[in-house]
């Protein structure tokens, strides 16, 4: 295949964007080569410029769990258009959509709308440390929620008990209440309730983790962490950016019968357009402004556009429940599939699923934090990404992601790339 239009458009980008993209994920770095820069997007595939057609196992890094384009978010947002784009006005389309989302998940009575994952996971944290009057946060290396302060931290050689920020412009006292933990590993957490007694609002946790590739959590992990949580005062928040809408109706609470403190989610509630949320048990959410004492605030949040495309997307994924177990079928198909060829093939190899969450990690030790996930050998992933890219399927562009899997992949498609895969992985 070739790329010729998208490396010349990366070029002009490059001129005006910096690092021609506008999300650093996008940009090629850790594999080399140039972004791939999308025309149209339909079902399961991606229409570049060069007019390829690639299958794509990203979705948008998560939202088209449904496909792309898919129909009644295009024309709910074509015809709520047409009524006007923004008001900063409240509208019934927000309480249609706050009803829904309440309904589906466990353990929330009031959800708010934000326009990001990021944003989501900043409010929750704020919420958490107005509502427990602690200042310290526990979250795990490798986990991310987003690109706020408090959570560009990673585990520096004193990372497990301050953070270091990653990031210049992250300063060191915001960074000091980033306590650092592993995850699956239950006693680096207790290690910081015991030497932070008192001081700690919240564990924020992605309960299954996927910017570090796909990560379970291990059997009785999330449980010890909630009791730790009811133990400390502390209150337990999910980031279900990833998992929400995603590996069950009522994301990962409802798969794991988990009760999270605070939720907050991402990626699937906005059907593809900008739209994060976050949500509680009345006692907490009565917290925020204009309520209570916490502020919290959007311009654009509830956006008539964005409420439209989540309204469409929940209700489909609400009425009709056999989507998730039909994503888990084909997830594990797909699983089966690549196990079998690259086990063919002597492919050095461990790959982690939970529902149509997914990863291919080239190490064959079991892939369970941060650290174990590192250790994947990055040459053979580069060959195994643009190997495929080749065949026509598009993988993320890193070893450290996900993949999402949508329900507009058909068999021939699972099919098709499982070949490639067999094809591409004969000459690692
Ligand atoms: N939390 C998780 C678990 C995520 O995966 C992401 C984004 N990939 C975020 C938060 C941040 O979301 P956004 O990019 O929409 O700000």
């Amino acid at each position: 295949m070739l790329y010729q239009r998208s490396s010349q458009l990366f070029a002009e980008a490059e001129k005006v964007i910096p690092g021609g993209v506008n999300s650093p994920v996008r940009a090629f770095k850790g594999v080399g080569g140039t972004p791939i820069f999308v025309k149209s997007a339909k079902g399961a595939y991606l229409f570049d410029e060069d007019g390829n057609k690639l299958i794509d196992y990203i979705n948008s890094w998560g939202p088209m769990i449904l496909g792309h384009a898919f129909e009644p978010v295009v024309n709910a947002v074509i015809e709520r258009a047409k009524l006007g784009t923004s008001f900063g006005m409240p509208t019934a389309l927000e309480t249609e959509i706050a009803e829904l989302a309440v309904s589906m998940v466990p353990n929330i009575d009031k959800i708010r709308f934000v326009n990001s994952g990021t944003e989501a996971c900043m409010s929750a944290i704020r919420l958490a440390r107005g509502f427990t009057n602690r200042d310290k946060i526990v979250k795990f290396a490798g986990c991310y929620h987003g690109h706020s302060d408090s959570f560009l931290i990673q585990a520096g050689s004193g990372g497990m008990t301050f953070g270091t920020p990653n990031s210049p412009g992250v300063t060191k006292g915001t960074a000091k209440d980033t306590l650092l933990a592993k995850y699956n590993d239950l006693n680096s957490v207790k290690e910081l309730f015991e030497s932070n007694k008192n001081e700690i609002a919240a564990i924020i946790i992605e309960p299954v983790a996927g910017n570090m590739g796909c990560i379970p959590p291990q059997k009785g992990f999330l449980e010890a962490l909630r009791m730790l949580c009811d133990e400390n005062g502390t209150l337990l928040i999910f980031d279900e950016v990833m998992t929400g809408f995603r590996l069950a109706k009522g994301g990962a609470q409802e798969l794991f019968g988990i009760k999270a403190d605070i939720v907050a989610f991402g990626k699937v509630i906005g059907g593809g357009l900008p739209v994060g949320a976050f949500a509680a048990r009345n006692e907490i959410m009565n917290y925020l402004a204009p309520l209570g004492p916490v502020y919290q605030a959007g311009t654009l949040s509830g956006n008539p556009l964005a409420m439209a495309a989540g309204l469409e997307m929940l209700k489909a994924l609400n009425s009709e429940p056999a989507i998730f177990e039909r994503l888990d079928q084909k997830t594990a198909y797909l699983e089966k599939g690549i196990a079998e060829k690259l086990t063919a093939n002597n492919v050095k190899f461990t790959i982690n699923r939970v529902g149509s969450m997914i990863s291919v990690h080239f190490d064959e030790a079991s892939v369970t934090d941060l650290q174990s996930a590192s250790k994947g050998d990055n040459e053979t992933f580069k060959k195994f990404f643009h190997g495929l890219l080749k065949e026509g399927v598009y993988i993320a562009p890193s070893a450290y992601e996900t993949w999402f899997i949508t329900d507009a992949l058909s068999y021939e498609d699972l099919d098709f790339t499982i070949n490639a895969i067999d094809k591409i992985s004969k000459e690692f």
